[in-house]
C-alpha cells in the first residue's frame, strides 16, 4: 500500500490579519520598530483592504521589505460566492486543507449585516440545525474569523483603485454562522475586538452581536472581557422542550441561563439608562414550539429578564425533521408577545434565491462527517450516504 504523505503547505510567516492592536504593537516592538506602525498597518489591512505590504505607501520601503520577508496578510480562500439580486452575498471559504465555512451578508436599507462563523461545524447538535448535523471539526483562528469580515468588506472595493479613505461597507456583524462562539472564546473575543477597534472596523458595540445557545460559564467570562450585544438561542419556553431542541439545556437549564443573562446585563446597567436588552432568538417550528400556549409560557418565563424577541422562521434543509411554522401562526405568536409589552420581530427570509441561511450553506456544499451519515441513515432508514443537494 502506498502510504506516502503529502506535506501540508503551511507558512512560518506571522499572519497579521488576526492580530489585535495590542498584539500588533507587541509585534512591531518585537522587530525593533515603533509601536505606532501597528495603527498604520491595521488601517491598511482592515480599512483599505490590502494584503500586499508593497501597497502601504506611508510605510518606508525598508520596512515594507522587512514585513514581506517575515509576515503575511492571509484570509480564508473563497471557493464559492454568490451575489443575489436583492443584495445578499454569500461566500463559502476554505480554511486549512478540507474544511469549509460560510459567511452571509444581508443588506437592509443602510445596513449591511454580516453573519460570521466561529467554528467548522458545531458539537452541540441542536435538533433543527444543519451545522449541528455536520458534527464538529475544529475551532477557527482569529484570522479566519476576522478574515470573513475582511473578505466581505473587500468585495465592495473590487476593481477600484486603492484609496486611503475607503468607507467600510459592513455596518453590523452577527456571530450567527456556523459554530458556537462561546466554545471558541479565545479566538472569538480578539476577532470581536478588531470589529470594535477604531483602526480596524470601528463598529459600535451595539452593532456586534454574539449569539449563543447558552454556554453559561462562558457568558460570565464574556461579560468580564468585552461589551457586545448578546443574543441567546432560546427556542423553547420550558426545560422539557428545550432539552430536546437545544441539548446543552440539559447541562445549563433555563433558570441558570436566564440568571446568567441578567448578570450580563447587570454589568452594563448604568449605560443606556438601563434599557439594554438581550435578544432572545426563537426558531418557529410548526406544531413543536409555535402555539399560543408556548407564547404565553414565554411571556411568563421572560418577565424578569429584560428581553426582546426575534422569531426566526425555520429554514428547512434536506431531511430535516421539522417544517416552518405557518405565517398566520407566527403572526399570532408575535401578537401575544407584543400585547404583553415585548418588542418582537420576525426575521425576514432574505436571499432566498441564493439559499442564504446562516449555518446551512456549507451543509449543502459538503457534508462529510460520519455523524451526518449516521443521522441520515436514521432519517432514511437506509444505509444511504448523505449527498448534498447542490
Ligand atoms: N451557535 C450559536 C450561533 C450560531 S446559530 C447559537 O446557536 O446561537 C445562529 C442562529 O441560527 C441560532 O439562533 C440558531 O438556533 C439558528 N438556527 C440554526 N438552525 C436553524 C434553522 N434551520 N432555521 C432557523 N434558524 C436556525
Ligand atoms: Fe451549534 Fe448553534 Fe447549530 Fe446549536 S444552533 S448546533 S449551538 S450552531
Amino acid at each position: 500500500m502506498n502510504t506516502e504523505v503529502t506535506p501540508s503547505i503551511s507558512s512560518s510567516k506571522a499572519n497579521l490579519l488576526g492580530m489585535t492592536r495590542e498584539q500588533m504593537e507587541d509585534f512591531f516592538l518585537g522587530i525593533g520598530e515603533k509601536k505606532f506602525r501597528a495603527q498604520q498597518v491595521l488601517k491598511w489591512i482592515h480599512q483599505i483592504g490590502v494584503d500586499d505590504f508593497g501597497q502601504m505607501t506611508n510605510v518606508s520601503k525598508a520596512l515594507r521589505q522587512k514585513l514581506a520577508a517575515i509576515a503575511e496578510i492571509r484570509g480564508p480562500e473563497v471557493v464559492h460566492r454568490e451575489y443575489s439580486a436583492d443584495g445578499t452575498r454569500k461566500w463559502v471559504m476554505k480554511v486549512g486543507n478540507n474544511s469549509m465555512i460560510e459567511a452571509v451578508l444581508i443588506p437592509d436599507g443602510d445596513r449591511k449585516t454580516l453573519c460570521v462563523s466561529s467554528q467548522v461545524g458545531c458539537s452541540l447538535d441542536c435538533s433543527f440545525c444543519s451545522t449541528g448535523k455536520q458534527g464538529f471539526q475544529r475551532d477557527l483562528t482569529t484570522a479566519e474569523i476576522i478574515g470573513q469580515v475582511w473578505i466581505a468588506n473587500r468585495s465592495y472595493f473590487e476593481g477600484e483603485p486603492i484609496r486611503e479613505n475607503r468607507e467600510r461597507a459592513i455596518t453590523n456583524v452577527v456571530m450567527m454562522g456556523m459554530g458556537e462562539p462561546l466554545l471558541n472564546f479565545d479566538n472569538v473575543v480578539p476577532a470581536m475586538r478588531l470589529m470594535l477597534e477604531d483602526c480596524a472596523y470601528g463598529l459600535s458595540k451595539r452593532r456586534v452581536t454574539l449569539s449563543t445557545s447558552g454556554v453559561v460559564p462562558m457568558l460570565d467570562r464574556l461579560g468580564e472581557e468585552i461589551d457586545v450585544a448578546l443574543a441567546v438561542s432560546l427556542h423553547a419556553p420550558n426545560d422539557a422542550l428545550r432539552d430536546e431542541l437545544v441539548p446543552i439545556n440539559r447541562k445549563y437549564p433555563l433558570s441558570e441561563l436566564l440568571a446568567a443573562c441578567r448578570r450580563y446585563l447587570g454589568r452594563f446597567q448604568s449605560e443606556e439608562g438601563g434599557r439594554r436588552k438581550i435578544t432572545m432568538e426563537y426558531v418557529m417550528l410548526a406544531g413543536v414550539n409555535d402555539t399560543p400556549v408556548h407564547a404565553r409560557e414565554l411571556v411568563k418565563l421572560l418577565k424578569d429578564t429584560p428581553s426582546k424577541l426575534n422569531l426566526i422562521p425555520f429554514n428547512p434543509f434536506p431531511h430535516a425533521p421539522y417544517a416552518r411554522s405557518r405565517r398566520e401562526d407566527i403572526l399570532a405568536f408575535q401578537k401575544i408577545l407584543a400585547d404583553a409589552g415585548y418588542i418582537c420581530t420576525i426575521r425576514s427570509t432574505r436571499g432566498d434565491d441564493i439559499d442564504a441561511a446562516c449555518g446551512q450553506l456549507v451543509g449543502q456544499v459538503q457534508d462529510r462527517t460520519r455523524r451526518a451519515e449516521r443521522w441520515q441513515s436514521r432519517q432514511d432508514g437506509s444505509r444511504e450516504i448523505f449527498r448534498s443537494a447542490t
